[in-house]
């Protein structure tokens, strides 16, 4: 490395922009050849920069997500879920739902795609730079009893309530037991309009209460929050993973 790279190094490095090294000979050289004025080319490095930083910022976000899968609005497969409105999925996916604290609740048998589209909204809030993270109701109740077993409840409950955007999916695949199901309610009574829940469930509202070992008092109050300023799409339909080994005659049940 020259002298003069290193010094520009330390400014980048003191400036906060570390994409600026790397970004400058090659725009340097276009800038050149298309004799930009200085003042362009200083406007062109600059985006250049913001855009490099921008992106990071969302790489991050989304490696603190921990979704388990990539997937996007743009590989879901609207054809095939016709219960989903294309058009209600694409506005959700305008993210004015995280702004406003409101929540998403998906319902649906397994396969229809729940998981898919919340990974999907929770991939737009990160776009736009809002914080999500990506759990089950069994995987967060779990964190949070642990929690509490050594006594770092506060903590753990904060990396569930702090995100703008907290995804709980598979509500209802296990059920819960009582102080999992408070432990649900803490959190979502945390989250009441303060920052959005996007939720799956395979279990309509009226089926909550088995979810929480017959108690409907506690499935009420955490259904009354949850859905006070919500919007719920219960998907009708057919498995997606099943759709290739239905064509293939494996599966039999027919087609709605
Ligand atoms: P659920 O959470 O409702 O059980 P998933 O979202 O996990 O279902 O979907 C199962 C698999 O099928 C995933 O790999 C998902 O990406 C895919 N999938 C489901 N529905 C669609 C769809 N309409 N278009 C494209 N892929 C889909
Ligand atoms: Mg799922």
């Amino acid at each position: 490395m020259s002298l003069a790279e290193e010094r520009l190094g330390a400014l980048a490095e003191r400036l906060r922009l570390p994409d600026l090294p790397v970004l400058l000979p090659a725009l340097a050289e276009a800038a050149a050849v298309r004799e930009l004025s200085y003042a362009d080319f200083a406007e062109l490095l600059l985006a250049a920069c913001a855009e490099a930083a921008d992106a990071r910022a969302v790489e991050t976000i989304v490696r603190l997500a921990s979704f388990p899968a990539s997937k996007t609005l743009e590989s879901f497969d609207f054809a095939f879920q016709p219960s989903i409105n294309r058009r209600q999925l694409l506005e959700l996916g305008g993210c004015a739902f995280v702004e406003r604290a409101e929540n998403v609740v998906l319902l649906g048998p397994p396969g229809v795609g729940k998981t898919h589209l919340a990974i999907a909204l929770g991939m737009e809030a990160a776009k736009r730079r809002h914080s999500v993270k990506f759990t089950t109701a069994a995987r967060m109740v779990a964190s949070l009893t642990e929690a509490r077993n050594v006594g770092s409840s506060s903590r753990r409950l904060a990396a569930f309530a702090n995100p703008r955007l907290l995804i709980i999916d598979e509500v209802g695949f296990l059920p819960l037991n009582p102080e999992g199901a408070a432990l649900l309610f803490e959190v979502v009574s945390r989250r009441y309009e303060h920052g959005s829940i996007v939720l799956t469930s395979n279990k309509s509202f009226g089926e909550w209460a088995e979810i929480f070992s017959g108690d409907a008092v506690i499935a009420t109050a955490i259904l009354d929050r949850l859905l006070h300023h919500s919007t719920t799409i219960a998907i009708k339909g057919q498995s997606y993973r099943l759709k290739d080994k239905r064509k293939a005659g494996v599966v039999t049940t027919p087609a709605r």
